[in-house]
Parts: C-alpha cells; sequence; structure tokens
C-alpha cells in the first residue's frame, strides 16, 4: 500500500502533488518521498505486534534522511544503527538514545566511546573480539556496555546471495552453536552486561519459513542462557521483511508478527524489530527525465528494442547495477500509446549502469518524465559522486505540500574537499 497514484487528468501523483509538478521546480533526478505512507507503514508493522513488549528500531541504512527518521521518531520508533554517522542522525532527528541498538561487524573505538557516552540500549556484537575490546573501552570509561551477541543460526534466508547474512559462510555475527561460550566469558567481565540476544539473517525475504526457523534456533539460545541465569531481557529478531517490487508476495506484517511473536510467547523479554525496506521502499520514488532514445542494433530476426536514456543513473540508485534488482517504471505523465521493448539506462561509463531491462514500456520520446517506484530504500542512501555526479535532490510530500528534505548536491560539492599536492607543478595556479 502506498500514495503514489494516477489523477483524473492521468498525472502520476505522490498523495496529492503531481509528479511532474515537482520536477518542474526541482529538476531532475529527484526522489520523491510520501510522508502519509512512511507514517502508515510505520504504524501497520508496530501495531501486528501489539501483543508482545516490543520496540521497533528502524534499520536507518534503509534511507537515513532526517525527515524520514523524525517522521518514524515521533510515531515513537527506535533506530538500528551501523555507524557513527548513523549515530549522530538519529539522535539528531529525535530518536531517544534508550532506543537505539547498534549493530554491524566493525565498530571502530571511537565509535564505540560516543555510542557509550550517548548511552544506547545495546550493542549488537558481531565477534569476540569485539566484545573484548568493547569491555575495555567501557572500563576505561567507567560504563557498564550493555550488549547482545548477533548468532548466526546458519537458516537460509532464499533471498540475493548479496543480501543474505545468516548463512554460516556469511561475515556476520557468532555461530549460534559457540555463543554459550561467548555469552559465558561476557557476563565475567565488568565492562559488560548481558541483556540480549541478536540475529538477522539477510534482506528482502518473502518467505516465512526462514525468519521461524531462526526465531526457533534464538529461542533455545535464549532459554540456554536463562537457565544459566543470564538476565535476557531483550530478543532482537533484526529485520528483513521484504516487498513487492514485481510479482513477489511477501507476507504481511501482521502474518509476520504472528509467527515471530508465537514463538517467544511466554519469555518476560522485549522483542527488538529492526525493519528497513518494508518501512521506506514503496514510500518512494525516483522521477527521472528522458534525455535521449535510440534502438538498439537488432540481433538477428528479433523484435526491435530501444533504450531510453535518462538523467537518473547507477550512482543515485544502485539497486539495480548491484543485484540485478526489479523496480517498476511508470510514466509521470499522459504516456505515449505505443509499447516497445527497450531497457531504461543512465548516463555512466558502464554497462552495468541501468535502472530497468528488457520492459515492455511505453515509447518515450526525449523530455518525457518517468518514475522509479520503490525506490526508498537502499537508493539515496546507497548513492554516490561516481563519474562526479551531484547527488539527487530529495523532496518529502504530505497531501498537497511538497518540501525539499535534501538540496541537491553542485558540483562544487564534489571536490570542495580536495587538496592539489604541492609537488605538482603548477598546484599554486588558481582554480
Ligand atoms: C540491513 C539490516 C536491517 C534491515 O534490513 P531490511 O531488509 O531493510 O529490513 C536490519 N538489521 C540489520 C543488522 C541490518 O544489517
Amino acid at each position: 500500500m502506498h500514495h503514489f497514484a494516477v489523477n483524473r487528468q492521468g498525472k502520476l501523483c505522490c498523495e496529492e502533488y503531481p509528479l511532474e509538478e515537482i520536477a518542474r521546480q526541482m529538476g531532475t533526478p529527484v526522489y520523491v518521498y510520501s510522508h502519509a505512507t512512511l507514517e502508515r507503514h510505520f504504524k501497520v508493522f508496530d501495531e501486528a505486534f501489539s501483543s508482545i513488549p516490543h520496540i521497533v528500531c528502524y534499520s536507518m541504512k534503509a534511507n537515513s534522511n532526517g525527515s524520514v527518521v523524525r517522521t518514524f521518531a515521533r510515531l515513537g520508533s527506535g533506530a538500528d544503527i551501523v555507524s557513527g554517522g548513523e549515530l549522530a542522525r538519529a539522535i539528531a532527528a529525535g530518536v531517544s538514545p534508550k532506543k537505539i541498538v547498534y549493530s554491524g561487524v566493525g565498530k571502530s573505538v571511537p565509535e564505540i566511546e560516543e555510542a557509550l557516552r550517548r548511552g544506547i540500549l545495546m550493542f549488537n556484537v558481531e565477534s569476540r573480539e569485539e566484545l573484548e575490546r568493547i569491555n575495555v573501552i567501557a572500563r576505561r570509561m567507567r560504563k557498564r556496555a550493555p550488549i547482545s551477541i548477533r548468532v548466526n543460526p546458519d537458516v537460509d534466508p532464499k533471498t540475493h546471495p548479496y543480501i543474505s547474512t545468516g548463512l554460516k559462510k556469511n561475515k556476520f555475527g557468532i555461530n549460534i552453536r559457540q555463543a554459550v561460550e561467548d555469552y559465558e566469558w561476557a557476563a565475567r567481565q565488568p565492562g559488560l552486561e548481558v541483556v540480549g540476544v541478536d540475529c538477522h539473517i539477510g534482506s528482502q525475504l518473502t518467505e516465512l519459513s526462514p525468519f521461524v526457523d531462526a526465531a526457533k534456533r534464538v529461542r533455545r539460545l535464549v532459554d540456554k542462557l536463562l537457565a544459566k541465569g543470564m538476565p535476557i531481557r531483550y530478543v532482537d529478531i533484526g529485520g528483513g521483511l521484504g516487498i513487492r517490487y514485481n510479482d513477489e508476495s511477501p507476507p504481511s506484517p501482521k502474518e509476520y508478527a504472528k509467527v515471530v511473536a508465537s514463538v517467544f510467547q511466554g519469555l518476560d523479554i522485549t522483542l527488538i524489530l529492526e525493519p528497513g525496506r518494508v518501512l521506506v521502499a514503496n514510500a518512494g520514488a525516483l522521477v527521472a527525465e528522458v534525455l535521449y532514445t535510440k534502438k538498439a542494433s537488432p540481433d538477428s530476426g528479433k523484435k526491435e528494442r530501444w533504450f531510453f536514456i535518462v538523467d537518473a543513473a547507477m550512482n543515485d540508485l544502485a539497486r539495480p547495477a548491484m543485484y540485478g534488482s526489479y523496480h517498476a517504471i511508470l510514466p509521470v505523465g499522459k504516456a505515449p500509446a505505443r509499447r516497445v521493448t527497450a531497457d531504461v539506462v543512465g548516463p555512466i561509463c558502464e554497462s552495468s549502469d541501468f535502472l530497468a531491462k528488457d520492459r515492455v514500456l511505453p515509447l518515450f520520446k526525449a523530455g518525457d518524465l518517468l518514475a522509479v517506484m520503490g525506490a526508498g530504500a537502499y537508493g539515496f542512501s546507497m548513492s554516490s559522486n561516481y563519474n562526479s555526479r551531484p547527488r539527487a535532490a530529495e523532496v518529502m510530500v504530505s497531501g498537497n505540500r511538497c518540501e525539499v528534505v535534501r538540496e541537491r548536491e553542485t558540483i562544487r560539492d564534489i571536490f570542495r574537499k580536495e587538496r592539489v599536492a604541492s609537488f605538482i607543478k603548477g598546484s599554486g595556479v588558481k582554480r
């Protein structure tokens, strides 16, 4: 469910605001987020877990724009962070540190110190060495660091290999069989306070069974730890619930919540959820303008094929290039009736620079606008300046209002931080 739809005049709108209007005011490429969709998704997800004490910790890496995070924070969301940058953003957006969980395999010393200073809910620790380091830092700061161990339950999430994280061969977490030993070690350290168990098995999961398998393995571990007298108060089962990009039929938050909550029935714990994609993906679209069209040189006997070259590229939306992901392409204005098979590609000098491949699309012409749907998650947050392209603007719509939530970068922004080495001839020459 989202708030992008064609209005009576045949124009694609975000809530009540025509995307054409946004493109005219802001230029393209531009990310457009629907505030109503964000709110709706958060509420539906949160309410699905109402039968059990829980905290929804929005996984910020999906979309860390301050207005997006603040929208969730105002509804009571916590944050799942993976860096010091995300910690600063979460706090700036009004997330309570008491609702921040810190994930990731490579937390640095300054990052750990800052999280301790802020008093976050817990560190989701991914290795024995990280446990040791957090212990040393916490002792030096005369604090006790609340920790859970991210266990790797070795279940196959049946998703794209690059976004599965819960298999033995993945770099994430500590093997669930070895975790008891590490928990026992952690419980003896003066700088550590064992508070929880954590797992996250992957992203864009479209079936329930991997979640259930992982949850059951985590439950067994929790029972074991409780029996050893460890005060486990939080069980964090990560994120990963998938969305419909094309023809997937992922479980609803309700179905997901039902099976997960039932596994932890009877335990005196607070469940922590780390949804990312499911909250934001369908709340965003990337609007681009067609720069050129051209016919592909025909393979013998094959039907004609087109390239639509647009002003958005893999630096703006990396998912198709990285994972071969599908994003629906919709015309923003009135679409030409003739349909052709086409690739939607960007201006970047890589053959992987495509936004859509082999699609039946209206025969767009230069100057037409199109919307790349489902771009709210892992869109802008993964964007880069590759090919020295300034990053796109981001806007948020609420009803008939539309405001910039991140300005388009300028070309000046791209090399502002660079210096010319003094030993290069002519370095004194002013640019
Ligand atoms: C990426 C990530 C999430 C969110 O995953 P989604 O598929 O976007 O829900 C949650 N937890 C951790 C530890 C992650 O790395």
